[in-house]
């Protein structure tokens, strides 16, 4: 698995200043995408124990209120497996601070019973639709996107909006 980018600081990716990471590879390939140099499987930089260090390291600071997944797609099978585990060590590490996840792939048709889901706070879903774009929207680029209260959302069984 590789990654894109580390943000230090990052204030345009989910709520106050956090920590960002890109992952690589994306298979969607969304008309418009905003992102498209994370689309190669094999770009970027190897993903490690390393990475999943330095991310950590550097959220732990209390100005950083969170930590954000973007990509790429951090969900695709190729990636799921490293983000997990840096979405494991996250909240172990920082209870306290929130996680971020935004991926094409939808909570309720494509990410059920996926261990990743107990470690995300917000998940924003689906894949950019060009036609849909409207840059009044919070955290998403289409408005077929939602941001998704994770937590609430499994114990309801039922999907929660974190912002309508
Ligand atoms: S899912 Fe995201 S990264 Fe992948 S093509 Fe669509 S907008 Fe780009």
């Amino acid at each position: 698995m590789r990654y894109n980018l580390i943000r230090k600081m990052d204030i345009a990716d989910g709520p106050g200043v956090r920590v960002s990471i890109f992952m690589q590879g994306c298979a969607f390939h969304c008309k418009n995408c905003f992102n498209t140099e994370t689309w190669d499987f094999n770009g970027g930089k190897e993903f490690t124990n390393d990475t999943i260090n330095e991310v950590l390291d550097l959220c732990n600071q209390g100005h950083i209120k969170g930590l954000s997944i973007l990509g790429g797609e951090p969900l695709h099978p190729n990636n799921i497996e490293g983000t997990t585990k840096l979405a494991k060590a996250f909240k172990e590490k920082y209870p306290e601070k929130n996680l971020w996840v935004w991926s094409g792939f939808k909570f309720d048709e494509d990410l059920q019973g996926k261990e990743v889901l107990n470690y995300i706070d917000v998940l924003v879903d689906g894949q950019y639709k060009d036609e849909l774009h409207d840059f009044t929207l919070k955290w998403r680029g289409s408005s077929n996107q939602r941001v998704i209260d994770v937590q609430k959302s499994l114990k309801e069984n039922k999907i929660v909006y974190a912002v309508d």
